[in-house]
């Protein structure tokens, strides 16, 4: 008995041995497994996290790209106060809205009143206003374009000299306001190209930019020079290289004119048609 005490404790310490050797060599795996997996993924969203490390990935998706969804209490949004607008009841994300009451304190030091006129719409209240005009609802330069323009790409072009497809605009993210006034003579001559001349030197400072600058060789193609329009980088940057990598013309769809996203190319030539310091 006493001789069989050492070969049971051997049998013991060796299924012991190698029970730790095979949970070792599961531990080993495991680890490299997750080493991989932390590893490949920080990679997939290389250009956001340089942007925007803090940034809630989880609306880097289609459906918010295209905005469908009710920014009127969703996590991130927050209502603007009164007095920073016209009044109407209007919704920013929250990094955004903050970074915009700093520029508005710096401006009203040197005299300039921002107010902002227009926030988030999301993709159901951009369809009411592109389908009143597509129906012939409300005119366009005095005219029912149902009428006036047969053609959908014809008429699809001249609804976008003011409007964006739904799905397409950059209202739709959080991020974009529109500033005083929608009129570009307004910002010509005097408080108006006071603001502009403000914005443009300063607004960058806040983390915002221009999308819709001057037309020319380094933004061809979009919509037309927007003053009033102001973006706020962090969040509409990795959105919009999100939109290049993922966004296709047949996801613009579900209203009236949907068929001419693809001969207008209007994700590469209207979504992805920014300049200057939003790129
Ligand atoms: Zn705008």
């Amino acid at each position: 008995m006493l001789e069989g005490v050492p070969s049971a404790f051997n049998f013991t310490t060796m299924k012991l041995f190698y029970t730790s050797l095979a949970f070792l060599f599961i531990g080993l795996l495991a680890c490299g497994a997750s080493q991989e997996s932390q590893t490949t993924q920080p990679e997939e969203n290389s250009t956001v996290a340089v942007v925007n490390p803090t940034l809630d990935t989880s609306i880097l998706s289609i459906a918010y790209l295209t905005g469908k969804f009710e920014p009127a209490g969703h996590v991130g949004f927050v209502k603007i106060e009164a007095k920073y607008s016209d009044g109407s009841e209007m919704w920013l994300r929250k990094e955004a809205y903050e970074a915009f009451l700093k520029m508005h304190a710096a401006a009203l030091k040197d005299g300039i009143n921002l107010r902002i006129i227009s926030a988030t719409r999301n993709f159901y209240r951009q369809k009411q206003i592109w389908e009143a005009k597509w129906t012939g609802t409300r005119k366009v330069e005095g005219k029912d374009l149902s009428v006036a323009l047969p053609k959908a790409g014809e008429r699809a072009y001249k609804i976008l000299e003011y409007s964006s497809m739904p799905g397409t605009s950059r209202h739709h993210w959080g991020t974009d306001i529109d500033l005083n006034n929608l009129e570009p003579s307004w910002f010509k001559s005097g408080e108006g190209a006071k603001i502009y001349a403000w914005l443009d030197a300063h607004a960058n400072e806040f983390g915002f930019c221009q999308p819709y600058t001057k037309k020319g060789e380094d933004r061809p193609f979009g919509y037309n020079e927007e003053h009033w329009h102001w973006s706020y980088v962090p969040i509409s940057k990795p959105l919009t290289e999100f939109a290049r990598q993922n966004l296709t013309n047949d996801m613009i769809e579900g209203f009236k004119g949907a068929e001419a996203a693809g001969e207008i190319d209007v994700v590469g030539k209207y979504v992805l048609g920014v300049g200057g310091r939003c790129l």
